[in-house]
């Protein structure tokens, strides 16, 4: 079964008066539950395209996509209520500590307090100590694991990490890998999306190239090191 299916996704950037950008040319992509995908692709690809379009931070042009069986169209809540996004870009609310922050997103997404995780997940992303520090106090290190930790309030069985070690120390870097290969030994399913082939090596089973807005290239990681 798959987590996520794409089909004939396409986007154009501001294309309504013509001239647009073509970000995505309709591309088809298929991932299947349990796995650990990497999107791998050089900049301006259309990796965050993809992405955004699957978190509703960006309206796609054409096609489809489903997540977890539901289509993102016709049932956006269970479409959403099966995956966590976490976003490239570090913006918080300088003013909310980590601990609120998990509180709201909890509460954005229906999770009643008696069900909620906000101390395990604190735990869980090594920021316990700073659960009541303000967010304008975190490191770069701090903000990110702060955002894999929003995203995980649902306890979803998808996790989608848009460039998660991006501009982060090699410490760090180690530190989001095995916090992140943890996630997948207990099952959830897990996409990231990187311009870096040691890092889809290391991490993934299957990889898909995505270059100018197309899937170029999508199979298991020993097949395609073989081939490049
Ligand atoms: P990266 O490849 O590192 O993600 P991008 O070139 O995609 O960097 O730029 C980062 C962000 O800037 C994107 O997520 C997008 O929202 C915005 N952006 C990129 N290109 C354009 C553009 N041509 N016009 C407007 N916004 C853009
Ligand atoms: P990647 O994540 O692989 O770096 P993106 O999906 O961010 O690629 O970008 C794909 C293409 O779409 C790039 O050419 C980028 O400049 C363009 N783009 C991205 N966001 C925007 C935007 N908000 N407006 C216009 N063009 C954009």
């Amino acid at each position: 079964k798959n987590a996520i299916e794409i089909r004939g996704l396409k986007k154009v950037y501001g294309g309504k008066k013509g001239g647009g950008k073509l970000a995505l040319k309709g591309i088809d992509l298929d991932i299947p539950q349990g796995s650990m995908f990497g999107l791998l692709g050089p900049n301006g690809a259309g990796k965050s395209t993809t992405i955004n379009i699957l978190a509703g931070l960006v309206n796609k042009t054409e096609g489809s996509a489903k997540i977890w069986g539901f289509d993102i169209d016709d049932n956006p809540r269970n479409a959403r209520a099966n995956i966590g996004i976490v976003p490239q870009e570090l913006t918080f609310d300088a003013f909310f500590t980590p601990r609120e922050m998990l509180e709201v997103q909890a509460g954005m997404y229906g999770v009643k307090p008696e069900e909620r995780r906000t101390e395990e997940l604190l735990k869980a992303v090594h920021l316990f100590d700073k659960a009541d520090a303000y967010s304008r106090t975190l490191s770069g290190g701090m903000k990110r694991r702060l955002l894999i930790a929003k995203a995980m309030v649902h306890n979803p069985p998808i996790l989608v990490l848009d460039e998660p070690t991006a501009g982060v120390d090699i410490e760090l870097r180690q530190m989001l890998w095995e916090y992140v290969r943890e996630l997948h030994a207990r099952g959830t399913t897990i996409v990231l999306t990187t311009h870096y082939l040691e890092e889809a090596e290391e991490l993934c089973d299957t990889i898909a190239i995505i270059n100018h807005g197309d899937v170029v290239a999508c199979e298991p990681t020993e097949q395609l090191l073989k081939r490049i």
